[in-house]
């Protein structure tokens, strides 16, 4: 590629953009553009880009090249199987992609209907700061779609769950959801995050949103916060424009890194999901485990669900453990973990365990807890990417304690 020099003074020089609009290159990598404003020819392209009249970047909070390549792959993986085209929109973070979902899909006076087995910050969102702008939401048990069905109405905007859900992998009917959804004319949309498109493409199953924290598998190495939404072109204009208001848009260099961890989701997710089923089993039947909970089990309420739904041989990659002894034992059975490291979040390379009563679900009292299923000494296990018997036998060892 050549380069016309920039003339004038040093101060003209030192600012001068590369002149060269279109590389000669191929890189094999999506670059990371950095630049928060794009350079036109005429004054008219600048207005047809800004109107939409004609395709273009102008500035980096509405769309970018790399945020926009990253999105369209997530997109990829997600609409693979259905007959028409869906698009991407990248976040900040999760809760970015969320909010913005919820944001554009509703308005003073809607009505939501959302599974009570959700992401705290999701709960919260919904139950606290959208209550506040006159969006109701009534929250049920999202295995009874009779309960469902009885809380869903005309004028409900939005049904919302997620395919599986922590801590107890609780597995949504995604096909009887979206057939609820169609009847009452509102939106399913899903939170896909503890499944990724490497487990369950929820788009297939008649979702109309699917949104992820791109935090955990997708981008999969514990190292960058984003959020993606996917979802038909009539939804993903009003995400996008909303989005362009909100402002969570995704950094670049930070999409370049989700983008990376992309290429590597069905490996790393096979991979994880193979050693959590065995690791399940494993420890399933151990005199002081009072329970596991992972859709591999035929114990698992929903295994023959999660046999229909995701792709053959991956049930995920998050287990939990309910050890006997209650709130101590589970607590000290964390303690004494070697290989698995005690951290909060999912879906890294690297096995991290996490005491659920005191963390994730603290808010929930005693009576909650055991109404969600949850025991008091239950740990939730994120699978990683170490070999399945150094897991294995960690857990075992933590186990028999000492
Ligand atoms: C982590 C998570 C979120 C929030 O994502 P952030 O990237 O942390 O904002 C939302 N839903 C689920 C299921 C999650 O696990």
């Amino acid at each position: 590629m050549s380069y016309t020099p920039a003339a004038g003074g040093e101060h003209t020089r030192a600012v001068s953009p590369p002149s060269a609009a279109v590389p000669a290159e191929r890189p094999m990598r999506m670059p990371v553009h950095r630049a928060t404003t794009y350079a036109f020819d005429t004054s008219q392209d600048y207005a047809d880009v800004l109107s939409g009249a004609q395709q273009g970047y102008s500035y980096a909070r509405i769309d970018s090249p790399t945020v926009d390549a990253f999105a369209e792959a997530v997109a990829a993986l997600e609409g693979a199987g259905l007959p028409d085209r869906v698009r991407g929109q990248a976040f900040a973070s999760g809760m970015g992609a969320l909010s913005t979902v919820f944001m554009a899909l509703t308005e003073a006076g809607s009505h939501v209907v959302a599974s009570r087995s959700i992401y705290g910050n999701t709960y919260s969102l919904l139950d606290r700061l959208l209550r506040r702008f006159g969006v109701r939401t009534d929250f049920v048990d999202i295995t009874d779609l009779d309960a469902v069905r009885e809380a869903v109405r005309p004028g409900t905007a939005v049904l919302f769950t997620e395919t599986l859900s922590n801590p107890t992998m609780t597995v949504s009917d995604l096909p009887g959801l979206a057939q609820i959804a169609r009847e009452a004319g509102a939106a399913l949309v899903v939170d896909s995050t503890f499944a990724s498109p490497a487990v369950c493409r929820p788009l297939e199953y008649g979702a109309d949103v699917v949104v992820h924290s791109a935090t955990k598998y997708i981008g999969g190495h514990s190292d960058t916060t984003g959020g993606v939404a996917v979802a038909a072109p009539s939804f993903i204009d009003r995400i996008r424009s909303a989005r362009v208001d909100l402002g969570p848009c995704l950094a670049p260099d930070e999409a370049y890194l989700l983008h990376r961890g992309l290429e590597t989701l069905p490996l790393r997710v096979q991979r994880q999901c193979g050693t959590a089923a065995l690791f399940a089993a494993a420890l399933q039947d151990h005199p002081l485990v009072e329970r596991v909970d992972h859709p591999s089990l035929d114990s698992h309420p929903q295994a023959a669900l999660a046999a229909k739904l995701f792709d053959p041989g991956r049930y995920g990659a998050v287990v939990t453990v309910h050890p006997r002894g209650g709130w101590e034992a589970g607590m000290a059975f964390a303690d004494r973990l070697r290989v698995a490291t005690i951290a909060a979040s999912l879906g890294g390379t690297h096995t991290l365990a996490g005491h659920v009563a005191s963390t994730s679900h603290r808010n929930m009292n005693d009576v909650e807890l055991a109404a969600a299923g949850i025991s008091p000494g239950a740990v939730r296990f994120s699978i990683g990417l170490e070999d399945p018997q150094d897991l294995i036998g960690d857990a075992l060892a933590a186990l028999g304690g000492n």
